[in-house]
Order: structure tokens, then C-alpha cells, then sequence
């Protein structure tokens, strides 16, 4: 065959498949967007590192995720209580200095304007970037604590980190609690340590009463944030999981989405706006 006559067939064959991804991906948008206006302001996000990663910051366990390169045990508690300043180095290079720098994407966007159309109850998250209110959302429940906080690892202190970041560089020491004198941490969970009982509890609340549940970025593996989905199953919630890798969830999720959360979010919000315009007009 002439290799013009192959070109135009191999072209021929490109254009239909990207047509069929296209319609297909019309096709769970508008799935989701269904779901998320029938349930009337009953839908909860649940999200994780993956809602992140768009905005630059690494997740954990993903190709290139911050564990190919250092071990979770430098975010353990017993390691922090044993060398506390080489704990802190670690944070501040690690998190606190690409998380401080990053803004949010489209997926968080996306969530706050659906928050804003009155259509999402609450964001339940495992992070700790602050991405999701910097994007606009105003109810979330963070799970594993706040990147720019810190806490007495003895009182009940809890102040911003700014001060103590230079102190640490500056001083080459581990801050200490201005109240009891105790050695001060990040207020992000540590492995090792207990979640905040009231988010724990606000999280549980919300995930038995929604009606749809939309998990985004998390591959549902660190317990006990991935009993939450699994509450709002039992408790007859719709579930949805938009994760580029396999979760442990899938086979009880309605859809799972295979794609980038800042890709296919967006495209949920301009079905919900067309579908929320032809009502009114
Ligand atoms: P994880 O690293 O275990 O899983 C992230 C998941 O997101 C992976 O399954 C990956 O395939 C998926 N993913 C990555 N990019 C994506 C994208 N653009 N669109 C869709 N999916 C994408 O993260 P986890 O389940 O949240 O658990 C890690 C723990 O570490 C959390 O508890 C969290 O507190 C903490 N963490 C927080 C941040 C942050 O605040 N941004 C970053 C890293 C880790
Ligand atoms: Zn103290």
C-alpha cells in the first residue's frame, strides 16, 4: 500500500480513538454530575495527596511520591522524640517549604465552585496543604492536621509555624513550648499518633448522612481516614473514586475514574452548569 494511503488510515484511526475517550469521559461527567444534583447538597469529597500533586506537591506513594526518596519513618513520633532537630530539618525541606510555595489546581477549584453552587456539604481531606481552602472551600475537615501549625507535644499549645521554622534555622535547635517548656512539633499527624478526635468524629457524622461521596487522590491505604468511605457505603451513600491508580474501594464504587483529578473535575462542573442552565431556561 502507498504510505499515504497508510498515514491517512493510522490519522483516521487516531481521531475515532480520541473521539471515544472524549465521549466516554462526557459520559462519567455526566454520570457524576447527575449523582452530585440529585443528592442535593448531600455530597462529601474525600480527598488525599493525588488532589495535590497538579499543584506540584509530591504525593506519598505515587511514581514519584516523596517515599522513593526518604522513609516514612522520619515522619514517625518515636523518631521525632529521638533526634527532634533532624525531624524538623526534614519537615521544613520536605513539606513545609514546597507546600508553603504551591497554590491551589483545578480539582480544587472545582470542588470549592461546587461548594459555592451549594452542592457539596463538606470536604473531608487527609491533607495538609491548606490547597483546598486557598481554592475557596470553606467547610473542610482535615484529618492528619495543617502544615503551618504547630503543637506541645506535652500542653494543649498550638501556635503558627512561621517563627519556629527560622528558629529552627536559625538556632539549629528544636523549638520548645513557650507555656510549658516542652518540645514543640508540627501539627501534622505523625505516624504513631492519635487523629483529632472532633475531626475524626465531624468526619464520621458527615459520611454516614451523605448521599454521594466523591473520593479523589488517595489510594485508601492509611487507617483510619479509609474507614470514612467505607462508612459512607454502609451507610447507602453513592461512592465515586477518581484515582489514577487501583484503590483497595473499587469494586464498591459506582464509577472509578482512571484520570487526572484536575482534568476531569472541571469537566463535572460545566456539565452540572449546562444541565443547572437548560432547567432554568
Ligand atoms: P497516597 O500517596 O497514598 O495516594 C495518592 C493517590 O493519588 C495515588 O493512588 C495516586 O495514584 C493518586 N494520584 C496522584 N496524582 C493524581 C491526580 N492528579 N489525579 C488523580 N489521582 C492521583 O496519598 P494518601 O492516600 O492521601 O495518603 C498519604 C498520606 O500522606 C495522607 O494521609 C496525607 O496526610 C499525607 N500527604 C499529604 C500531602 C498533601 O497535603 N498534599 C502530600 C503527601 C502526603
Ligand atoms: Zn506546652
Amino acid at each position: 500500500m502507498h504510505y499515504q494511503v497508510l498515514i491517512v488510515i493510522f490519522l483516521l484511526k487516531t481521531v475515532k480513538i480520541i473521539v471515544v475517550k472524549r465521549d466516554t469521559e462526557l459520559d462519567e461527567a455526566k454520570k457524576i454530575a447527575d449523582s452530585i444534583l440529585e443528592a442535593r447538597g448531600k455530597t462529601v469529597f474525600f480527598t488525599g495527596a493525588g488532589v495535590s500533586t497538579e499543584s506540584g506537591i509530591p504525593d506519598f506513594r505515587g511514581p514519584q511520591g516523596l517515599w522513593t526518596r526518604i522513609s516514612p519513618e522520619i515522619f514517625s513520633l518515636d523518631v521525632f522524640l529521638q533526634d527532634p532537630y533532624d525531624s524538623w530539618i526534614q519537615y521544613i525541606e520536605n513539606i513545609y517549604k514546597p507546600v508553603s510555595k504551591a497554590f491551589p489546581n483545578s480539582a480544587h477549584r472545582s470542588i470549592a465552585e461546587l461548594e459555592a453552587m451549594g452542592l457539596v456539604e463538606a470536604v473531608i481531606t487527609q491533607n495538609i496543604d491548606k490547597l483546598h481552602q486557598k481554592a475557596g472551600s470553606r467547610r473542610v475537615i482535615e484529618l492528619h492536621g495543617s502544615y503551618d501549625e504547630v503543637q506541645c507535644t506535652k500542653c494543649n499549645f498550638k501556635g503558627k509555624i512561621d517563627e519556629h521554622v527560622q528558629y529552627v534555622l536559625e538556632s539549629n535547635a528544636a523549638p520548645r513550648c513557650r507555656i510549658c517548656g516542652s518540645l514543640l512539633k508540627p501539627a501534622v499527624v505523625y505516624f504513631g499518633e492519635p487523629l483529632p478526635e472532633r475531626e475524626l468524629n465531624e468526619a464520621f457524622v458527615l459520611a454516614s448522612s451523605c448521599k454521594v461521596m466523591i473520593v479523589v487522590g488517595t489510594s485508601l491505604t492509611v487507617f483510619p481516614a479509609a474507614l470514612i468511605p467505607r462508612a459512607a457505603i454502609s451507610s447507602g451513600a453513592e461512592l465515586f473514586i477518581i484515582n489514577e491508580t487501583p484503590t483497595p474501594l473499587d469494586n464498591q464504587a459506582i464509577l472509578v475514574i482512571r484520570e487526572k483529578a484536575g482534568n476531569f473535575l472541571p469537566e463535572v462542573v460545566e456539565v452540572i452548569k449546562e444541565e443547572v442552565s437548560s432547567e432554568r431556561g
